[in-house]
């Protein structure tokens, strides 16, 4: 399809319930509401769907705010509370109450006389029969119901508040929203709504509805098992970008196929008519391969702004006053080429932090032990380190020294000796930083490990 044309009027909503976390598959909503927007110069706004008074507390809403803002979807207007919305729903029932739309009803559900709101009894809608429902979905086409499908709804409890549909419904009317973008959940709350705006007099959104979201195993993610809400990814070192990124790829990709690009051009290019309708594998290992990317983009200062707070973790393994901040900096452009998340970041510096390195017990035996003349490649660099010059240069020069003397490769024993795994960053320059007492304690403390 091709972009979507610019329309001012357009007014797209992101109404959430607040649960206490916002979900990738919120998020991915939230998202699609937001290209639309931008894309097409309307407007993007919030709406807390919050009736449940049990769940209606500030700090779960905030959350809601703030995980949006991290991802950089910002909003257009002030966000509407349905909660402070009550005597509007309450009027909307006692409308279709006064013109026999709806009627009241006793705790078995029987008709009760009156044609106004009565305390202790709920109010249900009367589903008019034979009306074909049809919309057509950006997503999924058209969609037919059939009224007869339905039976009456209650649309206001005998407690006196108003249901889900009849907020919703009232709602997206009086915030004159154009389209009503959001989970595939959803779609069968349409006919209902459709009743009810039609009821109402209001003109109906047009509807999109998004593929659910799935784990490897196919089947709907679920908190129990996979990572689910924007913040655990967050914690676990995702960046805004690359989740905006790759929550937008979910179902769509871009014509010319790259899929690693500026929101801008995101914007630009996506269309929800082209969201296929098919679930979407919420694949984390693509999520980690576009992160990598972002990270390694990053500004080398902007990274360690970043990475630095999962340094400071409490749950580094190693002494707070290990943690060198300097030491950090020089080395960060190459631990940026490697972390794919930033909670990586830890195990790549650990090396450099802890007193004793941990040795990792398959590079250990690749390395060291069944290395060739490793003893001999370990005591001849120790001897030399003892009263070289301490730069980069002449320290990577004595280990190819004494590995060329020995006619065998001595960088990968010299690199498990030092840093306990195989894998890391060039090794030199930070070794500089480490000190000769501290490097060659290392040596030693390994060469007595062979030993035993
Ligand atoms: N509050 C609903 C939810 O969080 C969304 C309603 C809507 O988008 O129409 O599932």
């Amino acid at each position: 399809m091709p972009p979507v044309q610019p329309n001012p009027d357009v007014r797209v909503r992101f109404a959430p319930s607040p649960t206490g976390f916002l979900h990738v598959g919120s998020a991915r909503t939230a998202l699609t509401n937001w290209l639309y927007a931008r894309a097409t110069g309307g407007k993007f706004v919030l709406r807390i769907e919050d009736t449940d008074q049990s769940r209606n507390q500030q700090d779960v809403i905030d959350v809601i705010f703030r995980e949006l803002e991290w991802l950089g979807l910002d909003w257009d207007e002030e966000p509407v509370f349905q909660s402070s919305r009550r005597e509007r729903h309450r009027d909307v029932v006692a409308a279709m109450l006064a013109n026999g739309q709806a009627y009241i009803v006793d705790d078995e559900k029987n008709e009760v006389a009156g044609s106004e709101i009565l305390d202790g009894h709920a109010v249900r809608f009367r589903v008019p029969k034979g009306q074909d429902i049809s919309f057509d979905d950006e997503v999924r086409g058209t969609v037919s119901f059939n009224s007869d499908e339905l039976e009456d709804f209650v649309i206001w409890r005998s407690n006196g508040s108003a249901m889900f549909l009849l907020a919703n419904a009232v709602d997206d009317a009086d915030m004159g929203i154009t389209h009503a973008i959001r989970g595939e959940d959803l779609l069968n709350t349409v006919p209902k709504v459709s009743l009810l705006l039609d009821a109402m007099g209001e003109p109906k959104p047009t509807y999109g509805h998004l593929p659910l979201l799935v784990g490897e195993d196919r089947k709907k993610l679920s908190k129990r098992k996979d990572s689910v809400s924007i913040a655990d990814f967050r914690a676990r070192g995702f960046v805004a970008k690359a989740m905006t990124n790759y929550l937008a790829l979910l179902g769509w990709g871009p014509p010319d196929e790259v899929e690693i690009r500026p929101i801008e051009e995101i914007v630009a290019l996506f269309n929800i008519t082209d969201v296929n309708s098919a679930p979407a594998f919420f694949d984390v290992k693509k999520l980690t391969h576009i992160n990598h990317h972002y990270l390694q983009e990053l500004e080398p200062a902007a990274f360690v702004d970043l990475a630095t707070p999962y340094l400071l973790d409490e749950d580094v393994p190693w002494a707070a006053d290990a943690y060198n901040a300097e030491l950090f900096a020089e080395v960060a452009p190459e631990i940026q080429q490697r972390a794919k998340t930033l909670s990586e970041v830890p195990a790549l510096m650990q090396w450099m932090y802890v007193d004793e390195v941990t040795f990792d017990e398959k590079a250990w035996k690749k390395g060291i032990e069944k290395g060739k003349r490793v003893p001999e490649i370990l005591d001849g660099v120790i001897a030399k380190y003892q009263d070289c010059s301490w730069d980069a240069e002449t320290i990577g020069q004595i280990v190819r020294d004494v590995g060329d003397e020995l006619e065998v490769r001595s960088q990968v024993p010299v690199r498990v000796a030092i840093t306990g795994t195989n894998a890391g960053i060039p090794l030199f320059e930070p070794l500089v930083t480490l000190g000769r007492e501290r490097t060659i304690a290392r040596l030693v403390r390994a060469r007595a490990r062979l030993d035993t």
